[in-house]
């Protein structure tokens, strides 16, 4: 099998922002919920997202 890049990003990279759904190089990670099966939900969200909907990084939530 010969590797090619996909071209779609998934929404677990940084670099993508969840809430506009596209690509960005300011999304940080608001929000992981862990599963007990499975990789878990990351949700990732770029500076103008998270200044509109007063999201609060991950790493600043208590
Ligand atoms: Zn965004």
């Amino acid at each position: 099998m010969q590797k090619t890049t996909d071209p779609t990003p998934t929404a677990a990279e940084p670099g993508w922002c969840d809430w506009h759904e596209g690509p960005s190089g300011t999304a940080v990670l608001i929000q992981a919920i862990e599963q007990s099966s499975g990789p878990g939900i990351t949700r990732f969200a770029c500076a103008p997202c998270r200044e509109q909907r007063g999201l609060i990084p991950y790493g600043e939530q208590r």
